[in-house]
Order: C-alpha cells, then sequence, then structure tokens
C-alpha cells in the first residue's frame, strides 16, 4: 500500500528535471554547460536591502511571529507603492496580504477559491503552477486561448460559450512567464469587462511588473476602474529586486478574496520572518533605481541575444519585458527536440516551449539570467550549429 495521496502521485514530472540531470552527466563530463533554462535572476539582491535586512535581524523584538496578515510595516508599503507606481488607492488593512513568495499565494488562493470539480481558465502556454495548483484543488483547469500571433492577448471569442459558464476563476500574466509578452490597460479593461460579464474573478500574476525596457511601464489589473469589484493581483519581490530566496510578495486587491485567502493562510502558516517583510518594505519605498539598473542589464543581454538569434535564423518578438526570449524553434525541430540539440551540441539549456502548456509547441524560452560575457559564449556556439532540422 502506498501511504502517498493520488493527488500528489497524479502531479506531473517535475518539467526540469530531465535537463537538470542531463546537465548533471555533462558536467561530470567536463562539458562547459551554460544553464539558460532557470527562470530566476543571477545578479544579487541590492544591497541597501540586505543591510536592512541586516539590521533588523539583530532587533530580538523581529524573532517573534509575524502577525497572521504580514506587519504594518509592510502591507503600509505595499499600499504606498500602489498609490505612487500606478495613482491606485489600496486599504492595507483589508486588501493587502503579505505572502511567502508569491507561488505560495497563487497555490493556496486556488485553495480558498475553487471546490472540487469547478473550473478555471489557465493561460496556455503559461507558468505551470497554476494547472498543478487546480489539479491540487480538485478543479479543472480550462485552456485560455491566447492569441500567439499578436502579442498572446487572451482571446476571449475563443471560449465556447459552456467553459465561459463553467469558469469560476481566471489567471492572467502580463508581462508573461514564458512568452515575455507584455500589455496595455486596454487588455486589462477587457479582462475585468469578461469578468463581469461572464461572473469570473479574475486573478493578476504581476511577478515582473517592474521588469520592462525600453521606456515601456506594465499596467496594473488595479488601475482598471472598479477592478476591485472582480481582481485581485499577485505581486512579488523575487524578480524585480533579484530576491527568490527570500520569499516575500504580497497579493492585494477585492478584499472577500484577499481575506479568504487570510483565513486559510492563517491556518496554515504564520507569515514571513519580520526582518524579511521590512527589507522588502525598504526595497518597495525606494525610488526604484536598483530595479531600473537591472532592467537595463537584462535589456543590454537581451538586445545581444536577440541579434545573434536573428542572425541565426532564429526568430524571436523583441521583449519589453521579463528575463526572456521566447523564440521560434527552427524549421524542422519540435521544441523537445530543439532543446536537446541545443544541449548535446551546444552544451546550453533552454526550456521547451512544451513545458508551460501544449500551445508551447514550436518554442524554446531562453532565460536571460547569465553574464554577458557568458552569452557571448551561447551565441559562438549557436553560430557554429548546424540548423537543418529533421522532425522527430
Ligand atoms: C517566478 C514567478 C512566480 C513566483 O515568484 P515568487 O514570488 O518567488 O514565488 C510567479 N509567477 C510567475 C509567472 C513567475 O515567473
Amino acid at each position: 500500500m502506498s501511504f502517498v495521496s493520488d493527488k500528489v502521485k497524479d502531479l506531473p514530472p517535475y518539467l526540469f528535471a530531465e535537463f537538470q540531470k542531463r546537465k548533471t552527466e555533462l558536467l561530470a563530463k567536463g562539458v562547459d554547460v551554460i544553464d539558460l533554462g532557470i527562470g530566476a535572476p543571477d545578479l544579487p539582491t541590492p544591497k541597501f536591502v540586505i543591510e536592512k535586512l541586516a539590521k533588523e535581524a539583530k532587533d530580538p523584538a523581529n524573532h517573534r511571529y509575524s502577525p497572521y496578515s504580514g506587519s504594518q510595516e509592510f502591507k503600509e508599503a505595499v499600499a504606498e507603492f500602489y498609490q505612487r507606481h500606478y495613482g491606485v488607492d489600496l486599504d492595507p488593512d483589508t486588501e493587502i496580504l503579505a505572502l511567502i513568495g508569491s507561488k505560495e499565494g497563487i497555490a493556496n488562493l486556488i485553495q480558498a477559491v475553487i471546490n472540487p470539480g469547478e473550473a478555471v481558465l489557465v493561460p496556455d502556454p503559461g507558468y505551470p503552477v497554476y494547472r498543478t495548483s487546480v489539479h491540487l484543488a480538485g478543479g479543472e483547469s480550462v485552456r485560455l486561448p491566447l492569441d500567439t500571433k499578436n502579442g498572446y492577448v487572451p482571446l476571449f471569442d475563443h471560449l465556447s460559450a459552456a467553459d465561459k459558464k463553467r469558469a469560476k476563476l481566471m489567471l492572467l500574466n502580463y508581462p508573461s512567464n514564458p512568452t515575455a509578452a507584455t500589455i496595455h490597460l486596454d487588455t486589462f479593461l477587457e479582462a475585468v469587462a469578461f469578468s463581469r460579464e461572464n461572473n469570473v474573478l479574475l486573478a493578476h500574476d504581476a511577478a515582473y511588473d517592474l521588469v520592462t525596457f525600453g521606456g515601456y511601464k506594465a499596467p496594473s489589473v488595479m488601475q482598471v476602474p472598479n477592478a476591485k469589484e472582480w481582481a485581485v493581483e499577485f505581486g512579488s519581490l523575487s524578480k524585480s529586486f533579484s530576491m527568490t530566496g527570500w520569499r516575500i510578495g504580497y497579493i492585494v486587491g477585492n478584499e472577500t478574496i484577499v481575506q479568504a485567502l487570510a483565513t486559510l493562510k492563517s491556518n496554515l502558516d504564520t507569515s514571513q520572518f519580520l526582518p524579511i517583510q521590512k527589507a522588502a518594505a525598504t526595497a518597495l519605498k525606494s525610488d526604484l533605481s536598483a530595479v531600473a539598473a537591472n532592467n537595463k542589464t537584462y535589456e543590454l543581454r537581451m538586445e545581444k541575444l536577440y541579434a545573434a538569434l536573428k542572425k541565426a535564423g532564429i526568430y524571436a518578438e523583441k521583449p519589453k519585458g521579463s528575463i526572456f526570449l521566447w523564440a521560434h524553434v527552427p524549421n524542422g525541430f519540435t521544441s523537445v527536440g530543439f532543446a536537446n540539440k541545443m544541449l548535446d551540441e551546444a552544451g546550453v539549456i533552454v526550456t521547451p516551449g512544451t513545458a508551460f502548456g501544449p500551445s508551447g509547441e514550436g518554442f524554446i524560452r531562453i532565460a536571460l539570467s547569465v553574464s554577458t560575457e557568458r552569452l557571448e559564449e551561447v551565441v559562438r556556439r549557436i553560430e557554429a550549429l548546424d540548423l537543418q532540422g529533421v522532425i522527430e
């Protein structure tokens, strides 16, 4: 008899595990593997944030449990950030909740909203956590089609009347992982209108809200008039401030939903370590120049790789945000076939688009998470590849 629940047994295998296993094997053979598969910043956390953590960690008052919903200081910093950056008013006492990273919040929000059998609209391609969380809640993921030829905006018209009717929750993510797609506020206006017309809760994952380039500024769904009636938004310091390991994020928006998540979480966890919340508050209250400096680095890397790929005949839409290039595989290759070729013949790990849903076929995701020098080496290796494809 197995002690493992069906829920866990039925989880899909960890998508990147196979590539990581082969990475270890190749490294053992002395191959200089360059990993562009990991969707996380390589840049360090800004110094002023680390200094604030170090200072607060020394104060015994900070060694106690945090309030369940997060410290007042952190929630007020999130409110102030939304007011300053988006012109949006939020009540820190009722409309904001601290999270132990937004991944935790997304998974638990789905538990707090979805009863077994209920349907969730999930973007395809999209962040794999959405689907697995819906599965763990006993819900059903319904593919939200995205316009692959037109900036990956949602195609609400392509949903059947039956799917529109049974959907309870819809997930969106811009700037997007994996497609690097960005949108303007009108897409959120449409999404909120869809929510209102079809009685669907909208949850926007804004993990890359501040990771943008070339003068583009990502909108917040909360900027849509009356968005709070229909929407919540997740934010994270992981990508913008290079704080993945710190585990700190937040949810804002609809009071009933934020409080439902707070109720669930108060039974599961006791929020994040206070010094981490205080350091994160300092980051959010800063002038964001540290974020701008990191964005410049990502933009330079993106331009370099974009140009090299183009020269090699590998086409990508030039992104305005995120830390990814989402590139077409050359003719004659599948996503997995081309990712394998990149690893076997160039020693470069990229992620096959199908890791993010069936609509990712024909694409690879390349993370901009290594130094310019290493990217120059990637470019040399791509130039040396024979790209005459064979369908496998
Ligand atoms: C990285 C990422 C997250 C998770 O971020 P954490 O706050 O570190 O949990 C959520 N959504 C997307 C799309 C991401 O890429």
